[in-house]
């Protein structure tokens, strides 16, 4: 059976259909589905080696599919990736900047590679709606923190205006302070209708800002849950199974 998507106007602006993908013949991600909606948050969690940062590679268009489809905001990123690419921010779990450039010329470097020539006005609203320090602005990055240098990243999405982000491990190795403030970040993009697309071990973040978790076992998407009532999700039978997936061998002594 073909599955066929409409490439416009795309109804979720991340879609993995059917996906079977994996590195040298070796099968990896086993019919994979994701759809992730305009201003919904989607957290993937998973063991060690399920497959999460493969599921990102594959809206970045570095992972063919052998089967199914993938596409961005109706865009196919393995034969447009520049395309693709276009409608989306990467932030890995290492953000990657120009060391000796400030955070200000940073944004404004990296907007101009992607062919965007905002001002200075644009890019301090940007930097200042991610939560950076005014004084920051000017500062060379070489010397910023994780979560800083997460804000610098969140602000080039913003000035972007991508409708899809895609984020690795983004709160790992942030207390829980810079973790409640990133998630706050999290909700300004969601509240401007991006799709966000999160893998992280960090159940509790993730039941704090996702729509929805869905459980990554070994290639197979083996459960989800959307958030529910106040309480959103029941973190203890999350964390139950989640810790479950963990084999004997594995588990902390
Ligand atoms: P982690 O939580 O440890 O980051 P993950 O769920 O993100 O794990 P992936 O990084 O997607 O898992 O890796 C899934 C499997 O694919 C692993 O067995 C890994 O060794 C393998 N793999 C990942 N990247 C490549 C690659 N470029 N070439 C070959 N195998 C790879």
């Amino acid at each position: 059976m073909t599955i066929e998507i409409s490439a416009a106007p795309p109804s979720h602006a991340l879609e993995a259909l059917g996906v079977v993908a994996g590195y040298g013949g070796k099968t990896i991600l086993r019919q994979l589905d994701l759809r992730i909606r305009a201003g919904e948050i989607y957290a993937l969690l998973g063991a060690n080696g399920a497959g999460k940062t493969t599921a990102l590679s594959l809206f970045l268009g570095f992972v063919a599919p052998t089967s199914g489809q993938v596409r961005v905001h109706g865009v196919d990123p393995v034969a447009q990736p520049g395309e693709a690419r276009r409608h989306i921010a990467y932030i890995p779990e290492n953000v990657a900047l120009y060391e000796h450039l400030t955070a200000r010329e940073n944004v404004a470097y990296l907007l101009d590679l992607a062919g965007q020539n905002d001002g200075p006005d644009a890019i301090a609203r940007a930097l200042a709606a991610a939560g950076l320090d005014t004084a920051a602005f000017d500062r060379r990055v070489g010397g910023f923190s994780k979560g800083m240098r997460q804000k610098v990243a969140i602000a080039l999405a913003l000035a972007r205006k991508v409708p899809a982000l895609l984020l690795d491990e983004p709160t790992s190795g942030l207390d829980p302070q810079a973790t409640a403030e990133f998630n706050r970040l999290l909700q300004l993009l969601r509240a401007q209708g991006v799709a966000i697309l999160m893998v992280t071990h960090d159940l509790l973040s993730a039941a704090d800002v996702a729509d929805r978790i869905g459980f990554l076992d070994a290639g197979l998407l083996v459960e989800e849950v959307a958030a529910e009532g106040d309480d959103r999700f029941d973190v203890r039978a999350l964390h139950r199974r989640y810790a479950g997936q963990i084999t004997p061998s594995e588990q902390p002594a």
